[in-house]
């Protein structure tokens, strides 16, 4: 079975300026499968911007039109799962095999291949066999190539073969037709006031719109209380609280310090060894990052130092990113712990 869902399709996919050429791009591939230059179609942007969304609704529609073709979701994480139990059994023929014989290959998630040059080397294996036959690749990434880390230089050359396109953030209009789409299909009815209310004030992705949206309906029923603007106000306010709370310099240390397998002692203490300085260092940068504490006292809550000292820490690593492919990795990694 090919692990698609129905409900993830073109029709309930909204269109606007944030991901027209991506949508368009889909659709153009599945009208084609395999017959467009878009291939492989990579398909990124940030969290819950409709990555997922997209890929299924190509695999909807291609299994719409061919029902004849062999169409495949899988996220990249469970491909890696797979050919890790493939090559612990011997069966690493059987599951290259398996790969080649599909039709249509969507790969949901590429960036978790990054550092995993085993399974990056099957893909390359899988990839190429695919794209000589005239099959159809879809990828999805949560980062350009040009930003992907870890990953091997013939399979990055390889995504840019295709069509690379965004999903950037929508715009106040499209949020509020991706709400009023939703509402519809489930059968809702909502002012329009507070349908604009929710779509201004929830701006990051759509994920949380619709969380936003579903939390209203469940409070409205569970208290049998009207849907109404100063509801809405309520409930967004604590949503929007819940997802940005502010996380606290002794939760960054405690981060970093896990992160790099030492103890907080060791991060905060005099010493100068290099892996030590460099933890230190992305602590401080961190808590200039994400609070709202001064120079100053970052500096005293980490191991005693003066603002001087945080300053220089922000600006090493800043270089250290432009310049150090393994310290961007430290840095991304630690981004994603730390906004969770
Ligand atoms: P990603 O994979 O990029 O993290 P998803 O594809 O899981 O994001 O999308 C998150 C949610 O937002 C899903 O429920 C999806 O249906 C919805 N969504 C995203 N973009 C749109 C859109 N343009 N129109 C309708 N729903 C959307
Ligand atoms: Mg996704």
């Amino acid at each position: 079975e090919s692990q698609l869902n129905p409900n993830y399709s073109f029709e309930n996919f909204l269109e606007g300026d944030s991901n027209r050429l991506a949508r368009n791009a889909s659709i153009a591939v599945a009208n084609k499968p395999g017959g467009t230059s878009f291939n492989p179609l990579l398909i990124f942007g940030g969290v819950g911007l409709g990555k997922t969304h997209l890929a299924h609704a190509i695999g909807v529609d291609i299994k719409d039109k061919y029902p004849e073709k062999t169409v495949l979701y899988i996220s990249a994480e469970k491909f890696t799962q797979q050919y890790i139990e493939a090559v612990k059994k011997n069966n690493r023929n059987d599951f290259i095999h398996f790969y080649q014989i599909i039709d249509v290959l969507i790969i949901d998630d590429v960036q978790f291949f990054s550092g995993k040059t085993g399974t990056q080397d099957v893909f390359f294996h899988i990839f190429n066999h695919l794209h000589q036959n005239g099959k159809q690749v879809i990828l999805t990434s949560d980062k350009a190539p040009v930003d992907m880390i870890d990953i091997e230089q013939r399979l990055l050359s390889r995504f840019k073969w295709g069509l690379s396109a965004e999903l950037q953030t929508p715009d106040f209009e499209t949020r509020v037709s991706i709400l009023r789409n939703k509402l519809y299909r489930d059968g809702v009815e909502m002012p329009d006031d507070v349908v604009e209310y929710v779509a201004k004030n929830i701006k990051t992705n759509v994920r949380e719109l619709e969380g936003a949206i579903i939390s209203l309906i469940a409070q409205s029923s569970f208290n049998k209380k009207e849907i109404t603007l100063g509801l809405a106000r309520e409930i967004v306010e604590k949503f929007v609280k819940n997802t940005k709370r502010e996380v606290s310099i002794d939760y960054i240390q405690k981060v970093v310090s896990d992160y790099f397998q030492m103890d907080i002692n060791t991060l905060q203490s005099k010493t100068r060894k290099r892996h030590i300085v460099q933890a230190r260092q992305l602590a401080m940068f961190f808590a200039k990052k994400y609070t709202k504490a001064s120079l100053a006292s970052i500096g005293s809550q980490i191991g005693q130092r003066d603002h001087a000292t945080v300053l220089h820490a922000c600006k090493t690593v800043d270089n250290l990113t432009t310049t150090d492919k393994q310290f961007r990795k430290y840095v991304d990694d630690l981004s994603k712990k730390l906004s969770m």
